[in-house]
């Protein structure tokens, strides 16, 4: 062997696509394909932002400690069942590597979101995919079935990313009921702040009290920041250490750390921005529907068009229009729900494709 050989588990590794900027040359360009929040930071946010950028020089606060307080008081829990990293796909990273060695499985739905395959694949451990049902909703008898000996993590995504349904509590409580209590669950609710399906439960209130249930949750969809990485974990404090010793020692930066507190001091103001991106949504969806689409139940800040094997076409045409969102080859599209003007030219790309094909 004459260059340096990586582990065997990389070669079947799928690479994270991102969603594309919208192409350059249109009157119009929106970028629909990231899932990011159409609104910029409120100016208080930026302004803890311009204040943390003065102390670029120090190290950040490892032990994050004042946001780590300030989401234990919002949450009713101890500051020690909190867990953060730049962004919640670093603390699912951190979550499996304190889990997961070589020939362990980890459950989740497929397709779901894309970086859960590349984690698992990166511990040497099995990802075990189990189809969504054709409503787009996990199928949990089907995950339950599928533990082995071998499970070490279930991973329940909800409202699933990208199809958009989450799961409801009473099916959930089933599914933690049906799992040994040596597998830990872990519900990735990225976009919790979006749902308006009265049966979809609170994790954390799922997850509070039991030993093998942990909540990820994220400042990057409701809250906005995307841009700076900053994600974290609820649940048993054993499982919060466990991920702390896993984490990059300063992952989160403290212009992170200190723009994360400004938006739980900013909720309400944050908060009237993802109602009305609901009520986008709702308008979207009811148009699409009129359209003659069907469109899995989105209770995410996305709308999912099971475009199979016309998936690529259809992002390259509304490419053409000047919208940019992310097709999942062979499966469908995903569009996330943007500024009004964006998801109009949403509305008139989707029409036009339909009429084109009569
Ligand atoms: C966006 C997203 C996340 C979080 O991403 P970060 O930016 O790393 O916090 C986690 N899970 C799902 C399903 C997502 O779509």
């Amino acid at each position: 062997m004459t260059t340096p050989q990586f582990r065997p588990a990389l070669a079947s590794i799928p690479a994270y696509k991102a969603g594309k900027p919208p192409a350059a040359g249109k009157a119009a360009s929106y970028k629909l394909s990231s899932n990011e929040n159409p609104y910029p930071p409120l100016p208080g946010v930026i302004a803890a932002a311009a204040r943390a950028a003065e102390t670029l020089n120090r190290y950040p606060d490892m032990a994050v400690s004042r946001l780590h307080t300030a989401l234990a008081d919002k949450y009713g829990v101890d500051v020690g069942q909190i867990a953060s990293g730049a962004g919640s796909v670093a603390v699912f990273y951190h979550l499996l590597q304190a889990m997961c060695a070589a020939g362990d499985e980890v459950v989740y739905a497929w397709r779901s979101f894309e970086a859960y395959p590349i984690a698992v694949g990166l511990t040497g451990a099995c990802g075990v995919p189990v189809p969504v049902d054709d409503a787009g909703r996990h199928d949990l008898p089907a995950m339950a079935a599928a533990v082995t000996d071998r499970t070490k993590v279930l991973v329940v995504c909800t409202p699933n990313n990208p199809t958009g349904p989450a799961v409801h509590g009473d099916e959930l409580l089933r599914l933690i009921d049906a799992v040994p209590p040596s597998v830990l669950v872990a519900i990735d609710e990225a976009y919790h702040e979006f749902v308006d399906d009265p049966e979809v439960p609170d994790a954390l209130e799922v997850a509070r009290g039991r030993d093998n249930v942990v909540v990820l949750r994220t400042f990057s969809k409701a809250y906005g920041l995307a841009g700076l990485r900053v994600g974290y974990a609820v649940g048993p404090a054993p499982v919060a250490e466990a991920i702390r010793k896993c984490a990059l020692p300063f992952g989160v930066s403290s212009i992170a750390q200190e723009t994360a507190i400004a938006s739980l001091q900013a909720e309400a103001e944050l908060m009237q921005r993802v109602e009305a991106l609901k009520v986008e949504r709702a308008r979207i969806a009811a148009a699409l529907i009129d359209q003659g689409w069907q469109v899995p139940s989105p209770q995410g800040n996305f709308v999912w068009l099971a475009l199979g094997d016309e998936s690529d076409e259809f992002a390259a045409a509304c490419d053409d229009m000047g919208v940019s969102v992310r097709p999942f080859a062979g499966d469908g599209v995903r569009i996330t729900i943007g500024e009004p003007q964006a998801n109009d030219l949403l509305l008139t790309a989707t029409d036009k494709w339909l009429r084109d094909r009569g």
